[in-house]
C-alpha cells in the first residue's frame, strides 16, 4: 500500500522537464488524505469576521470586544474630519525644495504618459483573470471541495510562416472529474471549421457544411494508450493505423491500448507532468499537449463548473485582411488567378463577387476558389 502512495507522489524523473508516471485520481486523495477540513473548505468567507475572530483569539476575548478594539484603534480614529485631503496633491505655495523637485517630476512624467491601452496587454489580462473567483449562481454548479484543477498547454499546429521557429500555445484549466471528450470539444481549432472543395464555379452554393461537422473521429494520446472519440456513429478509430504500423516490421514500439475517450476523467488517467502528449484530430491537425501543474482547486478559483474547461491564456492572431479593399476580413482565396496582384490572394466576399463575376453571376476568367476561415475568429 505505501509503495503504491509513493509510486504517485510526482517526482522529476527528468529534473525540471517531467516527473514519472502518476495516476491522477490517486495524487488528489493522497492530498485530501493530508489536508484538514478547512484547508480544502470553498465556503465564502467575510474577511471582516475572520479577522475578528483572529484578534480575538489573540487578545484572548469575546469577538465582539475584538471588533471595538480594532475600530478605536483604526486610522480611521485619528482623522480630524475636515475634508479629505489628496496626499498626491502638491501645494501651490509650498516652501520645500523637495515637493519642487517631486512638482517637476510629476509634470515631466505626465507628458511621457501615452494614454492608449495596449491591445495585446488588455487581452491577455482579460484572459488571465477570467472566472477569477466566480461563483455559480445554482449552487448544484459548484466545483466540489478537493476537486483537482490541471493546466494544459496546448499547442497550435504549425500555420503560419512567422511563427516557425516559435509554436504559440494556449493554456486550459480542467477539472480532475471531468471527461476527455469535455476537454477536445473545448479545443478549438481552425482546421475543425475549414469548408472542403473548389467553389469557382457556384460560390453561391458553398457548403455550410465545416469540417467538424464531418469528420468526428479525433483521439488523446496519453501513455501508451490512445483515446479514441466513438460518441458519434460516424467516428473511426484513428489510432488504428499508427498501431498497426508501429507494431508492424519490429519497429520497437508495441503494446498499444486502445480506449474509448467518452469514457474516462483525467482522474481515471495516469499522466507525467510536463511530458509533451499528442491530441490528434481531423486526420493529421495535430496539437502537443503538456500538462504542467496539478494542483487543488482553490477558494478564488472559478468555482462554476459549466466554465471549465477554463482557457486562460491563448495567442493573439493576426486577420488577412482583404487585398482589395484592405478593410474586410478575407473570405475567399483564389489561385491562377488573372485578376489578382498575388497568388494565392484574399478576398472579402463582396469584392470578391465584384471582380470575378458579372451581374447575372457567370464567372468571368479561369481561376481557382476555396473558403478561407481566418484564424482571428478566435480572438
Ligand atoms: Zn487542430
Ligand atoms: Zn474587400
Amino acid at each position: 500500500m505505501a509503495e503504491e502512495l509513493l509510486e504517485n507522489v510526482p517526482v522529476f524523473e527528468v529534473t525540471n522537464v517531467t516527473t514519472q508516471k502518476i495516476h491522477i485520481g490517486s495524487f488528489g486523495a493522497l492530498w485530501r488524505g493530508c489536508l484538514s477540513e478547512c484547508d480544502v473548505n470553498l465556503a465564502e468567507e467575510n474577511p471582516q469576521e475572520v479577522e475578528d475572530e483572529q484578534l480575538a483569539v489573540e487578545l484572548d476575548c469575546h469577538v465582539d470586544t475584538a471588533a471595538e478594539i480594532k475600530q478605536l484603534c483604526s486610522i480611521d480614529e485619528l482623522k480630524t474630519g475636515e475634508g479629505e485631503v489628496d496626499p498626491e496633491e502638491i501645494p501651490e505655495d509650498t516652501s520645500l525644495v523637495t515637493l519642487g523637485v517631486r512638482k517637476k517630476a510629476v509634470e515631466r512624467r505626465k507628458e511621457l504618459l501615452i494614454d492608449r491601452a495596449c491591445r495585446m496587454e488588455t487581452f491577455m489580462y482579460e484572459m488571465e483573470s477570467r472566472g477569477v473567483r466566480t461563483r455559480p449562481e445554482d449552487p448544484s454548479d459548484m466545483v466540489d471541495e478537493g476537486e483537482l484543477v490541471l493546466t494544459l498547454n496546448l499547442i497550435y499546429p504549425m500555420i503560419f510562416h512567422k511563427h516557425k521557429e516559435y509554436k504559440p500555445y494556449e493554456t486550459i484549466l480542467v477539472l480532475g472529474s471531468q471527461r476527455l471528450t469535455e476537454l477536445r470539444d473545448s479545443i478549438k481549432c481552425i482546421s475543425d471549421l475549414q469548408i472542403g472543395g473548389e467553389h469557382s464555379n457556384n460560390p453561391e452554393l458553398a457548403p455550410e457544411n465545416i469540417c467538424k461537422d464531418l469528420f468526428k473521429s479525433a483521439f488523446f494520446y496519453f501513455e501508451g494508450i490512445f483515446y479514441n472519440d466513438m460518441r458519434y456513429r460516424e467516428c473511426r478509430d484513428l489510432s488504428r493505423t499508427i498501431i498497426e504500423w508501429a507494431e508492424s516490421r519490429d519497429r520497437g514500439y508495441s503494446n498499444f491500448q486502445i480506449a474509448k475517450m467518452e469514457d474516462y476523467t483525467f482522474n481515471d488517467i495516469k499522466l507525467k507532468i510536463g511530458f509533451p502528449y499528442l491530441y490528434c484530430h481531423q486526420g493529421d491537425c495535430e496539437h502537443i499537449v503538456t500538462i504542467t501543474d496539478i494542483r487543488l482547486i482553490h477558494h478564488d478559483d472559478c468555482l462554476d463548473r459549466n466554465l471549465y474547461p477554463l482557457q486562460i491564456r491563448k495567442h493573439w492572431f493576426c486577420t488577412r485582411k482583404c487585398f482589395v479593399c484592405k478593410l474586410y476580413i478575407a473570405k475567399w482565396v483564389t489561385k491562377n488567378d488573372s485578376f489578382a496582384p498575388d497568388d494565392p490572394c484574399f478576398f472579402c466576399n463582396v469584392c470578391f463577387k465584384m471582380l470575378h463575376y458579372d451581374k447575372e453571376g457567370n464567372k468571368l476568367g479561369d481561376f481557382v476558389a476555396h473558403a478561407y476561415v481566418d484564424p482571428g475568429i478566435f480572438n
